[in-house]
C-alpha cells in the first residue's frame, strides 16, 4: 500500500512539476517586480479617481493665436489631460443679432472647427464656458445690451428677471452648442453663475419678492432649461461660490447640474458642512484649482510655490473623502486647473499662458502622481511633501506689471 502510495506521488510530481517551477518563477518576478516599483498587497493604497483632467483657457485678455493653441493639445494630451474648458469671452465668433458681442480679432469659423477638430483626434473634450449672469462685461458693456444690466451704472451682472435676457442667453448658447456639433455634440457646458456681485436690485427682480438665494437658484433653473431644450443631453456645470453665500438655499433641488467648487489660495480652508450640501444636492461634483491668474491681479508670473500647495492642499482633501459617520468614499468627477488672464473683463492683464506653463505641467505631474495611487492616512506622501514645501522659505517674489492692460499681443 505504501509503496504503491509512493508510486502514486511519483507520477503526479513527473507530471506537474515543470507546471510548479512556471509557477515559482512567476510568483519570483511579480514579488521582485511589486518591491521594485513600490506596489505591495499589504499597503492598501487609494487613488482621487477623477475621470476629468480639464485645463481652462481664459481668452480675455492676450488670447493665443490659434495655431497656438492648437500646438498646445497634443503636450496637455502627454501629461494626462482630457478637457480643455474654453471661457470664449468675446473671442467666439457670434453672429447675426448678437454679432457685435465677438471681438474685431475674434477666432474665424473654420479657425475654431480646426481647433475643435484637433482636439477631437486627440479624444480631448471642449467644454465651452458661456457665462450667463456675472461677469457679464463683454456683452453689457455694448449700449445694445447695456439695458440688460442689473444695475444701470455697472456692466457686471445681468437682469435674471427681464424677458430680453433670455433671448439673449439662449441665442449665445445655441451658436456655441451649434458650432461644436459640426465636429462632434458638447457633453458639458459651464455656464458661469459666480460672483454675481449686482443679485436682486432692479425694479424687475424686487417685484418677484424673492430673497436673493432663490432668485440665483431660479435663474440657474431657467439657464439649465434653455441648455436642455438644445440638446437635452448636454451636462450643465456652474462655479458654486454662490452656493456658499450667506441666505443660500440649503438644498438647491438642481440636481441636473454639476457644481465646480474652486479654491485657488495656497492653504484654502474647506468647509465640510459646505461639501456636504454640495455631495447631496448635485450627483457630481468637480473641483477648480489655479495653475495660473492667482497671485494678484497684475502679476507677470505665477508663485510656483502657491500653485503647487493649491494643488497640493485639494488633492490631500479629496483623497478618500469620507464624511464622520458615513463609510461611502466620495468621488470628485473632475479637477479644473483654471488659468485667469483677467480678474474681469476690464482688469489689467495678468500671467500670460506660455510663461505659465512650468506651473502647469508640474501640477499635471502632480496630478498624474496621485491619480495612480497612494498611501491613505495622515501620514500619507502628500501630507508629508505639503509640510516640507510649506516649511521652505519662497525665493520667489511676485513680478508685476506696471498696470498696463498687455491686451493680444500675440
Ligand atoms: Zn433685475
Amino acid at each position: 500500500m505504501c509503496s504503491l502510495l509512493k508510486m502514486l506521488l511519483f507520477n503526479v510530481w513527473r507530471k506537474l512539476k515543470y507546471y510548479f517551477l512556471y509557477l515559482s518563477i512567476v510568483c519570483f518576478i511579480y514579488v521582485t517586480l511589486s518591491r521594485l516599483i513600490g506596489l505591495s498587497a499589504e499597503k492598501p493604497k487609494s487613488s482621487v479617481n477623477l475621470r476629468y483632467v480639464a485645463v481652462h483657457i481664459d481668452l480675455k485678455g492676450s488670447p493665443p493665436k490659434i495655431t497656438y493653441l492648437v500646438s498646445l493639445l497634443p503636450v496637455l494630451s502627454i501629461y494626462g489631460v482630457n478637457a480643455i474648458l474654453m471661457e470664449y469671452e468675446d473671442m467666439f465668433p457670434y453672429v447675426d443679432s448678437i454679432a457685435k458681442i465677438s471681438s474685431s480679432n475674434a477666432y474665424k469659423r473654420t479657425e475654431l472647427l480646426m481647433f475643435i477638430n484637433s482636439a477631437k483626434n486627440l479624444k480631448m473634450e471642449i467644454i465651452p464656458l458661456i457665462q450667463t449672469f456675472g461677469h457679464m462685461e463683454y456683452v453689457l458693456k455694448l449700449k445694445e445690451f447695456a439695458h440688460l444690466r442689473e444695475r444701470k451704472k455697472s456692466h457686471k451682472d445681468i437682469c435674471p428677471s427681464n424677458p430680453e435676457s433670455k433671448v439673449l442667453i439662449t441665442t449665445m448658447l445655441k451658436q456655441v452648442i451649434d458650432l461644436h456639433a459640426i465636429i462632434y455634440p458638447l457633453q458639458h457646458i459651464h455656464v458661469g453663475c459666480d460672483e454675481v456681485r449686482n443679485l436682486n436690485v432692479c425694479p424687475k427682480c424686487k417685484k418677484r419678492r424673492l430673497k436673493s438665494g432663490e432668485l440665483f437658484i431660479d435663474h440657474v433653473k431657467e439657464v439649465t432649461s434653455i441648455v436642455k431644450e438644445i440638446n437635452p443631453s448636454l451636462k450643465v456645470l456652474i462655479w458654486a461660490d454662490m452656493l456658499l453665500k450667506p441666505g443660500a438655499p440649503k438644498m438647491y433641488n438642481i440636481h441636473n447640474v454639476e457644481a465646480v467648487s474652486w479654491a485657488y489660495g495656497a492653504t484654502p480652508q474647506f468647509s465640510h458642512t459646505y461639501f456636504y450640501n454640495l455631495h447631496h444636492n448635485f450627483k457630481n461634483i468637480w473641483i477648480g484649482t489655479a495653475f495660473k491668474g492667482a497671485d494678484g491681479n497684475n502679476a507677470t508670473i505665477p508663485n510656483i510655490r502657491h500653485r503647487f500647495l493649491n494643488h497640493m492642499s485639494w488633492l490631500d482633501f479629496i483623497l478618500g473623502y469620507k464624511f464622520g459617520g458615513e463609510k461611502n468614499v466620495y468621488n470628485f468627477k473632475g479637477i479644473i486647473l483654471t488659468g485667469w488672464s483677467r480678474y474681469t473683463h476690464t482688469a489689467p492683464q495678468c500671467e500670460l499662458l506660455p510663461i505659465a506653463m512650468p506651473s502647469l505641467v508640474l501640477n499635471l505631474l502632480l496630478i498624474r502622481s496621485v491619480q495612480s495611487g497612494i498611501d491613505e492616512g495622515p501620514a500619507n506622501k502628500i501630507s508629508k511633501t505639503m509640510k516640507y514645501v510649506q516649511n521652505c522659505t519662497s525665493t520667489t517674489k511676485t513680478k508685476r506689471n506696471q498696470g498696463f492692460l498687455l491686451d493680444k499681443i500675440y
